[in-house]
């Protein structure tokens, strides 16, 4: 379910932040291109007006009483005149002149060109040497023209402004044009980054509320779409655990008839011996499976049910298990140590407990062959109980050992090592760790040996 809701969460958390990207990239591109346009036509206006503001500019300058006026007042330390002070002079000398400040406004209209944008925007007139004549708008820091202007303008980007230069020429022959002077139009960029971080903001606000919306309806999603699959994977167990609790007792019938037939072997033909004796060894076999079975989905459905939990001494039910295991092991000519058990207790079935180790402990014994060791040991590490099985047996592939503890799984080279198995013992050895709250884990060298190692937590009372 987490890995469902997981994949769900990084599917659309993606979509989401594509999406975001994607669009804040074409709005970001929309507007720069906006300004770029507005820019461009700024310019385009100015240069109407271009004849005109030399005109006065040339008359000005030609005028020995505006002279001082001018040094005083308007001439600005990067040598432009303002094109109001330009105005206001020329409008009360010359009512030809037809420029008109626009009421109420700091700044100034020629025809055709709209008021600027107080702040952010500027126009700087230039004559054919690129030194300056008027100046309006914005003063922005004053930067002299690029030595190559192309025919058709050119951009000039710095970090917060953002400049368009267009050269006025007229054309002289067919194929040659003079250059007259320049317009230079420029704006501000901070508006545009103010307002794009503005928008990545919100941007970022909304992926985070869709994102925690989406959450909300995963959790809802996932578990809608796994009812289904719970549901069966229910009806699943419950068969298994019906199937096995049904086949119980037929077998328990078939091998009460065996006992009694093997308990009067007279009454038996000599040449059904041996078949009666194949029949209960399989009965025996599917018993054992079915018990097998039962316990799994019995571990299945009881998740941490304490109720039959007691305090087991861990260091003691390995020893026992060591005592008991130990003519088994010296029969099939192998060493069995059971040795350096750190005391520690844990808490839990005693019974299902024995049932893990001893899984793990015929499994070392079965295949490991002759001359061989199993040793088993018992440390501590944190708040948990560490116990190693380990053999130097057939060992299990690399490529095999995922695969271990899926029920009814065994390897191919263990199928012909030994006959006997279900493939279900370390299946339930895996349960049962897991519904003590800890886990079996594996290190395997095939053809050298394996070790599984089981971690409990410690008892802490
Ligand atoms: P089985 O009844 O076949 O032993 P298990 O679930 O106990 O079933 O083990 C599954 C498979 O894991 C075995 O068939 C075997 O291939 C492999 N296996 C388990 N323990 C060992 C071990 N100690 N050494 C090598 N292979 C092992």
């Amino acid at each position: 379910r987490y890995r469902l809701l997981l994949s769900y969460l990084v599917v659309t958390g993606s979509v989401l932040g594509i999406f975001a990207f994607t669009m804040y990239g074409i709005v970001a591109r929309d507007r720069q291109h906006q300004l770029n346009l507005q820019i461009r036509q700024l310019a385009t206006v100015a240069a109407v007006s271009f004849d005109t503001i030399q005109h006065e500019h040339e008359e000005l300058f030609q005028e020995a009483e505006y002279s001082d006026y001018v040094e005083s007042r308007s001439l600005d330390p990067s040598g432009f005149i303002s094109l109001s002070d330009l105005m206001e002079k020329y409008q009360t000398h010359s009512s030809s002149f037809d420029i008109t400040p626009v009421q109420g406004s700091a700044t100034t209209s020629l025809p055709g060109l709209h008021p600027l944008t107080p702040r952010h925007q500027g126009i700087e007139w230039f004559d054919s040497q690129k030194l300056p004549l008027v100046r309006e708008g914005d003063r922005f820091p004053s930067m002299p023209l690029p030595s190559e202007i192309a025919p058709d303008g050119e951009w000039i980007q710095t970090k917060d402004l953002r400049s368009f230069v267009l050269p006025i020429s007229v054309a002289v022959s067919s194929t040659e044009t003079t250059v007259l002077g320049y317009v230079r139009a420029s704006e501000s960029l901070v508006p545009l980054t103010t307002e794009l971080e503005h928008f990545r903001q919100q941007l970022a606000l909304g992926v985070l509320l869709v994102s925690g919306l989406v959450t909300i309806g995963g959790i809802w999603l996932t578990h809608q779409s796994l009812r289904p699959v719970l549901a069966s994977f229910e009806q699943l167990k419950q068969f298994t655990s019906d199937a096995s609790h049904e086949l119980r007792n037929p077998l328990t019938a078939i091998r009460a008839s065996i006992a009694v037939l093997q308990s009067h072997p007279e009454r038996v033909h000599p040449s059904d011996v041996q078949k009666l004796q194949a029949i209960a060894s399989a009965s025996e076999q599917m018993s054992q499976l079915v018990d097998d079975l039962l316990l799994l989905t019995r571990l299945d459905r009881q998740t941490h049910d304490k109720h039959t939990w007691r305090i087991i001494p861990l260091d003691e039910l390995l020893e026992e298990l060591g005592h008991l295991y130990g003519d088994r092991a010296s029969q099939s000519d192998l060493t069995l140590i059971v040795d350096a058990l750190t005391p520690v207790t844990i808490q839990g079935d005693a019974d299902q407990l024995q049932r893990l180790f001893t899984n793990l402990l015929t499994n070392a014994l079965k295949y490991t062959p002759a001359g061989g060791h199993v040793t088993v040991t018992l440390r501590t590490s944190g708040a948990y109980a560490l116990a190693s099985i380990q053999d130097t047996g057939i060992g299990i592939a690399a490529d095999q050992l995922p695969h271990i503890f899926d029920r009814f799984w065994r390897a191919d080279h263990a199928r012909t090592f030994d006959r006997g198995g279900s493939g279900l013992g370390l299946a339930i050895a895996q349960s049962i760790a897991r519904s003590h709250l800890g886990n079996i884990t594996v290190s395997s060298d095939l053809g050298h040996g394996s070790c599984f190692q089981v971690k409990l937590p410690i008892y802490p009372g």
